[in-house]
C-alpha cells in the first residue's frame, strides 16, 4: 500500500479547521487509495481545541487515516508536508486598516513560508484559504525561495462553486450541466465571475442567459458578496463550504480537471491575459498530472476587461502594500 500523505493544517481548530478535518481524514482530499497524516498547527491558546478534534478524528475510525499530530510551532508542523492548508489568518476586525491586516497577515505567513522552505517535502503543494488569501499567499511564497513559486496557491473556488450554483438556478439546470466558469482577479468583492466563456448543456451561458442586467446588478455582485449574505442568515462566517470549496480545489490539483471544463484558482500570474506577472490572481485552469495550465486564446471583451482590471488593480496595489511594509 501507499505511504501516508502529509497534510498540514494551520488553524486547524477554527470553524473552517473544523468543518475540513473530517472530510480530509475520510479520502475527500487525495481519494480513497491515499492515506493520510494530519500535522495541525494552532496558536498555543488552541491547541486544547484541536487536541479535542483529535479525539474525534480517532472516533471516526477513517481506514485512511494514518495519524494525527498537533503542533504550535510552523517548522515542525510544516516537516515533511506534501500537502500544506494554510487556514488560519487574522481576521478582520473593525477600524482596522488595509495595510494592518496585511501587516498582522505578515507575521502569520512569513514564519509559515520560512517553514514550508526549510522542511515541506518536495512535492509540496499549497493552498492558501486565510485572508486576504491571495496576498497571504504572495507573502509565504516569498519566504520560500527554494519552492517552485507555482506550488503557492489561493483559493478562489468557494466563488468558482457560488457562481456555479447561482448560473444553475437562473437557467433552470443542474450544476453538473455548466462548464467552463472562471474566477478572475482577487477573492474579495472585485472579483470577477465570468459566464462569457461558460457553457450551458454544450451552449453558450451567456447567451442562454441573455440577461445583461441580471448578469450586472445581480449574479456579479451576489457572488462577490454572498460571504456577507451567509453571515446575515447563518450569524457566522460561511465555513462548510469554504471547506468544500478546498477539498475540490486540491482534489482537482491532484487528479485533474475534467475534459471539457476547467476550474479557478488563485495562482501566479506568468503574464496572461494582461495580469501583471508574479501578482496570486484567479485564472480559469486545467489541471492533469498534478500540475496546472492556465487556458490561453479566451476572448475577453471591454465589459470583461474593465473587471478583471478593477480587480488585478485591487491585488498590485495588495502587493505594493506589503513590499513597503518589508513584507515580500
Ligand atoms: P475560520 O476557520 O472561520 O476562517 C479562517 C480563515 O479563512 C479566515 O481568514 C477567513 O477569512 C478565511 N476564509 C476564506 N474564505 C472564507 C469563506 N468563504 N468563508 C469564511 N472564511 C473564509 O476562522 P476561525 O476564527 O474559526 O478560526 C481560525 C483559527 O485559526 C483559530 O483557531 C485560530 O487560533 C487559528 N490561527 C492559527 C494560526 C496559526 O496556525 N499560526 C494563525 C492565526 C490564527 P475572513 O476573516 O475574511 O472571514
Amino acid at each position: 500500500t501507499q505511504a501516508p500523505v502529509n497534510v498540514t493544517v494551520t488553524g486547524a481548530a477554527g470553524q473552517i479547521g473544523y468543518a475540513l478535518l473530517f472530510r480530509i481524514a475520510s479520502g475527500q482530499l487525495l481519494g480513497q487509495d491515499t492515506p493520510v497524516k494530519l500535522r495541525l498547527l494552532e496558536i498555543p491558546q488552541a491547541v486544547k481545541a484541536a487536541e479535542g478534534t483529535a479525539l474525534e478524528l480517532e472516533d471516526c475510525a477513517f481506514p485512511l487515516l494514518a495519524g494525527v499530530d498537533i503542533f504550535d510551532d510552523a517548522k515542525k508542523a510544516f516537516e515533511g508536508a506534501n500537502v500544506g492548508l494554510l487556514v488560519g489568518a487574522r481576521p478582520r476586525a473593525k477600524g482596522m486598516e488595509r495595510g494592518d491586516l496585511l501587516e498582522a497577515n505578515g507575521g502569520i505567513f512569513k514564519p509559515q513560508g520560512e517553514a514550508i522552505n526549510a522542511g515541506a517535502a518536495d512535492d509540496v503543494k499549497v493552498l492558501v484559504v486565510g485572508n486576504p488569501a491571495n496576498t497571504n499567499a504572495l507573502i509565504a511564497q516569498a519566504h520560500a525561495p527554494d519552492v517552485p513559486k507555482e506550488r503557492f496557491t489561493a483559493m478562489t473556488r468557494l466563488d468558482h462553486n457560488r457562481a456555479a450554483a447561482q448560473l444553475a438556478t437562473k437557467l433552470g439546470v443542474g450544476v453538473a450541466d455548466i462548464k467552463k466558469l472562471t474566477i478572475w482577479g482577487n477573492h474579495s468583492a472585485t472579483q470577477y465571475p465570468d459566464i462569457f466563456h461558460a457553457e450551458v448543456d454544450g451552449k453558450n451561458a451567456a447567451e442562454a442567459v441573455g440577461d445583461q442586467k441580471w448578469l450586472e446588478d445581480e449574479f456579479i455582485p451576489r457572488v462577490a458578496k454572498r460571504g456577507a449574505e451567509i453571515i446575515e442568515a447563518r450569524g457566522a462566517s460561511s465555513a462548510a463550504s469554504a471547506a468544500n470549496a478546498a477539498i475540490d480545489h486540491v482534489y482537482d490539483w491532484v487528479n485533474g480537471t475534467a475534459e471539457g471544463d476547467w476550474v479557478s484558482m488563485g495562482i501566479p500570474s506568468d503574464g496572461s491575459y494582461g495580469v501583471p506577472e508574479g501578482i496570486i490572481s484567479s485564472f480559469p485552469v486545467t489541471t492533469k498530472n498534478g500540475k496546472y495550465e492556465i487556458v490561453q486564446g479566451l476572448e475577453i471583451d471591454e465589459f470583461s476587461r474593465g473587471k478583471i482590471d478593477a480587480s488585478v488593480q485591487e491585488l498590485t496595489d495588495e502587493r505594493d502594500t506589503v513590499k513597503q511594509l518589508g513584507l515580500i
